[in-house]
């Protein structure tokens, strides 16, 4: 029986093992933490429950489709999930695409005209992304996948032509277009999604947003471990707390890995983490990466990272409801002066619109009775200020208590009293999250948004295959934009590579 090892246990690790787990091949993963789950996972603190990564996620048909083939489908609570988008000029739950553009029209009468325009383009790209209902074509082979790819090329020459037009725009340049830089509404379409990213995505994100967000009522941790347990069940090995050290290779090829001083062979190794790392740390033999790849993935800029701030509060969940209207709030700071993503702007946090989400208000059973769970975030600019102190403990301590302040008063315009009912407190900066799960600089998507910077050809491809013979990529890095999303692709597409 030929032998697959799988480096790391995020979602994408624990499909992959799962499929060739099924197809009868002898599998064992290797997570360097001491949960399964990786950024899909989630953390007890003093009886409060919090995410670690992903809290929802889009694109449900193919989530669905690899639970199903899996045969883990019904033991998983999804749910779909509310977002309520808050500003000083809007405040709303949009249950899809129109009702969100009903809701910045009745915001912002006078421009009707530049919004129509605006509207007009973006209207286009969500009608292409109809499709995004199914799954996506990468979780198909042989037949089936030409089947499955069969409704995108049906429009292939207007999509094509869009992506012509807004593939390579990024968000503040589409917006320029139509509003005064700087403009409330310039701001609002430069808000969506991660900074720069492609007019494309904008379009086809917002028409997804609203109507396919989901999220697990367990709390992504149970999405983790039932992964984990039908991957045992299927006859799969997990080996938690194993680091892989190094990637053993032969004869150029992925023959094994090392972890805790021992040597485990393989016939196929899959790395399911950071793909800098797998290149650049993990092989034992620099030589097969050639030097123009190296310094290409070296300078590869990567997707922001979050600050997050994990609170208890001492306060009910009707309370919070009160405030919050649903469990997901994205609360915009449309205010003159927040001038974008800037790494060296200390005042960043002062500025930036917050995300909200409570755990508990989804689920009661995730905070202590009477109590309640609360995360604030923001998407950070790439190492800000000198990566959070240029390695100064105290300098990092400082820049993390004062990014928490700035979060908790943001949010207290929402919730009064907010610091008031705080039980527990802790953050996590973009350090942390490398920490971890290993992505470099803790970025939260794979690879950098902006279409401008992008490190593979095609934002669409997913690409597993790396110069090492025998050696796939199994996470979300094989495709530009990563997410559940390209997790699962990557999956499948190494799951049907090995044969
Ligand atoms: C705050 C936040 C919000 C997000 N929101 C969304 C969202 O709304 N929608 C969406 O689609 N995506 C979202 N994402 C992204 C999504 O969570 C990830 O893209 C996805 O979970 C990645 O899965 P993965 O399996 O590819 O990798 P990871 O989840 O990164 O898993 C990699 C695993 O490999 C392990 N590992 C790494 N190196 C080694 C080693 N040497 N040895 C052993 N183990 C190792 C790590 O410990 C980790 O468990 C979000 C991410 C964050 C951080």
């Amino acid at each position: 029986m030929e032998n697959v090892v799988i480096i790391g246990a995020g979602i994408g690790g624990l499909i992959a093992g799962s499929l060739l787990a099924k197809k009868g091949y002898k599998v064992t993963i290797f997570e360097a933490h001491g949960a399964p789950g990786g950024y899909t996972a989630g953390f007890y603190r003093k009886g409060y429950y919090f995410e670690s990564g992903t809290v929802s996620f889009e694109a449900s048909a193919s989530v669905f489709k690899a639970m199903k083939d899996i045969g883990a489908l019904g033991k998983i609570d999804f749910e779909k999930q509310r977002l309520r988008l808050y500003s000083e000029d809007f405040d709303g739950i949009p249950g899809s695409y129109g009702e969100f553009k009903r809701l910045i029209y009745s915001a912002f009468p006078a421009e009707k005209g530049k919004l129509d325009t605006a509207f007009r383009e973006l209207d286009k790209i969500a009608a292409m992304t109809e499709n995004m209902d199914k799954p996506l074509p990468f979780l198909y082979s042989g037949f089936e996948f030409f089947k499955a790819v069969l409704p995108f090329a049906a429009g292939g020459v207007r999509l094509m032509k869009l992506a012509g037009h807004y593939g390579n725009m990024t968000s503040s340049e589409f917006a320029a277009k139509y509003f005064e830089k700087g403009s409330k509404l310039h701001r609002l379409f430069c808000s969506f999604g991660y900074p720069e990213m492609s007019a494309m995505m904008v379009g086809s994100s917002l028409s997804g947003l609203f109507a396919d967000l989901w999220t697990v009522k367990g709390g992504m941790q149970s999405w983790a471990d039932v992964l984990a347990e039908n991957f045992r069940e299927l006859g799969g090995g997990l080996r938690l707390n194993s680091r892989v050290d190094r990637i053993i290779t032969k004869d150029k090829a992925a023959v094994g890995v090392l972890c805790n001083h021992t040597v485990y062979d393989a016939d196929y190794v899959i790395s399911a983490g950071d793909y800098k790392k797998t290149l650049l740390k993990l092989l034992d033999d620099d030589s097969l990466v050639p030097e123009t790849l190296r310094d290409k993935i070296g300078a590869a800029p990567v997707s922001e990272g979050y600050f997050t701030v994990y609170l208890g509060l001492n306060l009910k969940d009707e309370g919070l409801k009160k405030y919050m209207k649903a469990p997901h709030v994205l609360f915009f700071n449309l205010s003159p002066g927040f001038g974008g993503y800037n790494s060296d702007d200390e005042e960043f946090f002062n500025k930036t619109s917050v995300e909200l989400y409570s755990p508990s208000m989804e689920n009661p059973g995730l905070a202590p009775e009477g109590k309640s769970s609360l995360m604030l975030q923001a998407k950070v600019p790439c190492r800000w200020m000198d990566n959070w102190g240029g390695g100064d403990r105290e300098a990092y301590l400082l820049l993390k208590q004062k990014a928490a302040d700035a979060l908790i008063s943001g949010a207290s315009r929402l919730i009064p009293g907010l610091s008031g009912r705080i039980e527990y407190r802790d953050a996590a900066t973009p350090l942390t999250y490398e920490k971890f799960t290993g992505n470099t600089d803790g970025a939260s998507c794979a690879w950098c948004w902006n279409p401008e910077k992008k490190f593979y050809q095609s934002a669409m491809s997913a690409n597993i295959e790396t110069p090492v013979k025998n050696l796939y990529i199994g996470s979300c890095w094989a495709m530009q934009v990563g997410g559940v999303p390209g997790a699962l692709a990557a999956a499948y597409r190494c799951a049907g590579k090995i044969k």
